[in-house]
């Protein structure tokens, strides 16, 4: 891997042959997705994921042997035709999960297609990644929607089963390479709604300075029939989504910290 000085922070140049037959495994696509990024996206859903939150609504993409492989090549073929809808909205291409830095190669040489073609690209991740396998895929990246779990390292370890650590030290390489990032924090009951954690994630955000909004996401139980068909037992039996005072409750409080809420 080449490594050369350009624009803002570091590029990382992979070499062309061989990268559009890289594989992958993805769990889905969704071909005009709008709520991850801006404009109308090209969702990849990658499968695989290290995390285990309680409220995750896709655990059928944990298994990283699941899922169908796929090659780089064929990806960009069919992600071609819907140029037209993303250069007219504003879009592009968004690599969610699972957690996408579990195939950091495949996501960096994909990421790296979509730029030769002009497309912008959005990486939607946790954040939990080795810091080298992070800045592979972040020198593709164009937008990091950063998913903070818990701000409070012993609670975010009770929410997800895994160190928070990781995601702070995703966070802080993307605001030293000049990576514009979304934070996303998905507000549940009982477990993130707590004005110390909201003013702990204020906090946070206030020390990176390439976050341009946080997006609040009410916890919701849509996903709670895909725990059952995968026998697994539900982890937050009995919560129910925030009400709406709550919600606003917390918006204004990061408001109120000078932060973009939308
Ligand atoms: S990081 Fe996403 S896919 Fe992984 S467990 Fe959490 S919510 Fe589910």
């Amino acid at each position: 891997m080449t490594e050369v000085a350009g624009g803002v922070g570091r590029v990382h140049l992979v070499p062309t042959p061989g990268r559009a037959l890289r594989t992958g495994r993805i769990h889905s696509v969704e071909s005009c997705g709008a709520v991850d990024g801006p404009g109308l996206r090209f969702v990849v859903f990658l499968q695989g994921c290290p995390l285990r939150c309680r409220y995750c609504h896709n655990p059928d993409t944990w298994d990283p042997r699941g899922g169908t492989e796929v090659t780089v090549g064929s990806l960009v073929e069919e992600i071609r035709k819907y140029i037209p809808y993303m250069k007219f909205s504003g879009g592009g291409v968004t690599v969610s999960g699972g957690e996408p830095l579990l195939q950091p190669d495949f996501v960096a040489a994909l990421f790296a297609e979509c730029r030769q073609l002009g497309i912008h690209t959005a990486l939607d991740s946790s954040g939990f990644a080795p810091a080298e396998r992070a800045e592979r895929v972040l020198a593709q990246t164009d937008l990091l929607l950063l998913d903070i779990k818990q701000p409070n390292l012993l609670r975010h370890k009770a929410l997800t089963g895994v160190d928070g650590r990781r995601p702070r030290t995703t966070a802080r390489l993307a605001a030293a390479m000049g990576i514009p990032m979304w934070i996303r924090y998905v507000v549940v009951p009982g477990w993130t709604d707590d004005p110390a954690d909201v003013e702990a994630l204020a906090d946070l955000v206030l020390t990176l300075p390439t976050v341009e909004k946080v997006e609040l996401l009410p916890y919701h139980l849509l996903g709670k029939h895909k725990w059952e068909a995968l026998g697994i037992s539900y982890q937050l039996e009995g919560v129910l989504p925030p009400p709406a005072t709550t919600m606003e409750r917390i918006r204004k409080q990061l408001t109120d910290r000078g932060i973009r809420v939308g």
